[in-house]
């Protein structure tokens, strides 16, 4: 047996591999991942290495091929792990081994210990309350926000308050001054009691709530680790099951990740679960330096923590016996990583998971196509929670508004009357709304303002962009067409370039109501750190009447006072040059929905959309994921999308445009000699929807296959060709699994 070896993987071209040759002794004690000791180079110095791959065949002569001199460290650590799933990821995805090392181990950085570690509140509740007012008043949004947290609970840990809060020391030093709360050190907060009963808060969970917490707990403890799927609606008591669920595990002494796409990771999401688990919890996100992250890797890999919950890079948390993972809004487009390796979270975590004999638990309250076509195969466990968990809370009134109709009544304004109306009536009772654009605008499309219907690509099924306003372009195909002046279905002259950004939508809002607050809330006024935070508790402190934002401000936030939630246009989000358009029109639309109402004030919800008819619409509508799952089905069977089909994006980019062409119609050509089984379609080559960015050409060809694996093997192929290739060196290749 022979093994793949890197030597040192601070270095730069970590991409390399050695093979050694495995004696009969070390056989059975060497594993991907496992440390070991090789002589290196001529001089045959001792160094050490981490095994990447094993396998039967020589890739040089034998003879001259060295043996693995010992092991290094004692059996798998976490480090080792992580390298191998490196590798794994590196395969899978076609990325450098570099480039996967540095996505799975943290940045080596050390910061300056931070002593304090929970920040407790020394008035009374209701005192609290009341200066939080008083700090209102003042505008010390940092320290009204804090207070008010303090009023529901006693104790926060300072790593929360200074990540999801935005409180800095600055904040809370006079405020110990004044002995309103103490700084306490983390000894205080830490819990060594296995399955941490410290605060213990817990609720009892409905039938449907406990059926699946004890049908996972058996299974758990009968050995069986698997991928459980919980599709619940909103406010089902998904986070509830999770919080049991993982207090299980960690009673049999193992550790849980816990991953939140970081729009949903609000400040009273983690503190549900430092109520329950005290200490044990710790929590990283992307506005953290290095160093802090390092920190809270190191106290995982140290035993300290034993729940990491984060994003997608949560993942990576060197835990040294991982027993759990849990995956909320799984269907949520921020677990795909947009750079090499360009993994998705779903597919990582389940792999993990087979590496350490861990369970996966997805959960949504739309679940993903991909994970709810293999529940219902049996491959996932299927779990379903149908009823809201607090029986006063109630769905809301949806109503779907027809912008034509508005149009042919001489309505022109992004408001339509019914909008107008229950806006009006909304300030005038002091209640509180949200007008929600379910994307940042940009003219990028055209659509017909009298019949609906957006300009299509002929072969794709999928809308042509708008380029420049000069022409329309399939991103799938390469198909062209100019501009037309009237709609090719109905020939009414009014198309136009659709898409509205938020800042026009506030100013037409200020406009419309003058005596209405507004708040706005997009990638401009969130960009700043600690901006996100900041919005969203002015609005929830009721410092405004309207809150305008993009899919944002429809994530994970409890607004009980909003009772009416406004989608301006529906629409938006089902014209992209993307095959999941339809799939993420209805995610956002149930979510949105679900927003409102979510208490004692029943709530309404309007969409405005020039496309009633369209299922993504009326199934968000009526708050029917099945029906909605059926039909985009029959689209993805028909067009052979996944998960029908497997999608893999093979991106080329050069500063020269006629290597980039060669580059491609060698990549084609490769393609088309693979003769296996199965159909496997070719599209493209066609130009990236942004042709040439800094002098750079981009261009994308699409390979189709029943079979991920054949992707794999073709791309591996491509991979290999690629290096040998004449234009290797001025063109770059990509890899993108859909
Ligand atoms: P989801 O994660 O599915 O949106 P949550 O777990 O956040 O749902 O639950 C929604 C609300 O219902 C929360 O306020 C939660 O505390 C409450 N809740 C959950 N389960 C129960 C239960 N069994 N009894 C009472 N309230 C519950
Ligand atoms: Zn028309
Ligand atoms: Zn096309």
């Amino acid at each position: 047996m022979y093994a793949d070896i890197i030597i040192d993987i601070s270095h730069e071209k970590v991409d390399r591999t050695f093979q050694y040759r495995v004696p009969e002794s070390l056989a059975d004690r060497i594993q991907v991942g496992t440390q070991v000791e090789i002589p290196f180079g001529a001089g045959n110095h001792v160094r050490k290495g981490y095994v990447v791959g094993l396998g039967e065949k020589a890739e040089f002569d034998p003879g001259r091929i060295k043996d693995i001199a010992g092991i290094a460290a004692r059996g798998v650590t976490a480090q080792s792990r992580l390298i191998s799933l490196a590798w794994w990821m590196k395969e899978r995805y076609g990325s450098t081994m570099n480039q996967a090392l540095k996505t799975v181990l943290p940045v080596k950085q050390k910061i300056r210990q931070k002593e304090t570690r929970l920040i407790r509140r020394l008035i009374s509740a209701d005192e609290a309350k009341e200066a939080a007012a008083e700090a209102g008043r003042k505008h010390f949004s940092a320290r009204q926000r804090l207070l008010l947290a303090l009023a529901d609970t006693e104790e926060i840990p300072w790593q929360v308050a200074a990540n999801q809060m935005n409180v800095t020391l600055s904040t809370v030093k006079p405020m110990v001054e004044k002995k309103m709360i103490a700084l306490e050190s983390e000894t205080v907060l830490r819990n060594p009691e296995i399955g941490g009963e410290k605060q213990g808060v817990r609720v009892a969970l409905n039938g449907q709530q406990t059926r699946i917490v004890s049908d996972f707990a058996d299974r758990y403890d009968k050995g069986v680790r698997e991928v459980s799927l919980v599709y619940g609606i909103t406010g089902s008591g998904k986070t509830e099951v999770y919080m049991e669920i993982i207090d299980h595990v960690l009673k049999r002494g193992r550790q849980v990740v816990v991953l939140i796409p970081e729009i949903a990771l609000t400040y009273q999401t983690v503190m549900r679960f430092y109520r329950r688990f005290g200490g044990q919890v710790s929590i990283i996100n992307s506005r953290m330096s290095a160093g802090e992250r390092y920190d809270q890797f190191q106290r995982a890999e140290d035993g300290q923590v034993r729940i990491m919950i984060g994003p997608r890079s949560a993942l990576f948390t060197p835990f040294s016996d991982l027993g759990l993972i849990i995956m909320d809004e799984e269907h949520e487009t921020a677990y795909k990583s947009e750079t090499s390796p360009r993994y998705h979270a779903r597919e990582v975590a389940v792999h993990l998971a087979s590496m350490t004999g861990a369970s996966v638990v997805l959960g949504s309250a739309t679940p993903s196509l991909e994970a709810y076509t293999r529940a219902l195969r049996g491959e996932y466990r299927l779990y379903t929670l149908s009823v809201r968990a607090r029986p006063e809370s109630r769905m809301a009134a949806v109503q779907v508004i027809d912008l034509r109709e508005e149009l042919k009544s001489g309505n022109k304004s992004i408001f339509s009357r019914r909008l107008q109306e229950a806006m009006v009536q909304r300030l005038e009772s002091g209640q509180q709304i949200m007008l929600f654009m379910n994307r940042r605008g940009y003219a990028s499309f055209m659509s017909c303002r009298s019949c609906g219907e957006a300009i299509r690509c002929p072969h794709c099924d999928v809308t042509l962009t708008l380029h420049f306003g000069q022409k329309l372009v399939c991103h799938y195909c390469g198909h062209e067409s100019p501009v037309p002046q009237r709609c090719p279905s109905c020939t009414s002259p009014y198309i136009a370039g659709f898409g509205t950004g938020t800042q026009k939508i506030e100013e037409l809002t200020r406009k419309m109501f003058p005596r209405a607050r507004v708040l706005r809330m997009d990638m401009d006024t969130t960009s700043k750190k600690g901006g996100h935070e900041e919005i969203l508790s002015a609005f929830a402190q009721g410092q405004a009447d309207i809150l305008i934002g993009t899919q944002m401000i429809v994530k994970g936030h409890d607004f009980p006072n909003v009772t009416l939630v406004g989608v301006l246009a529906a629409d938006l989000s089902l014209y992209t040059s993307d095959f999941r358009c339809g799939e993420r029109t209805f995610q956002l639309l149930t979510q949105a929905a679900g927003r409102a109402g979510r208490d004692e004030l029943s709530g309404e919800v309007l969409i405005q959309t020039y496309n009633p008819e369209h299922y993504s619409i009326s199934c968000a509508a009526g708050q029917d994921y099945e029906s909605f799952y059926r039909q985009e089905m029959v689209y993805r069977e028909v067009l052979r999308y996944p998960p029908v089909c497997q999608l893999l994006a093979v991106f080329a980019s050069s500063g020269v445009e006629e290597e980039l062409n060669r580059a491609m119609e060698d990549l084609k050509t490769w393609v088309t000699e693979w003769t296996g089984d199965g159909e496997l379609q070719l599209i493209g080559p066609a130009q990236a929807t942004i042709y040439k960015v800094n002098d750079i050409y981009r261009k994308i060809l699409y390979l189709k296959h029943e079979n991920y694996d054949i992707l794999i093997q073709l791309k591996n192929n491509m991979e290999n060709r690629c290096r040998q290739a004449g234009w290797h060196g001025q063109v770059a290749v990509q890899y993108d699994f859909a």
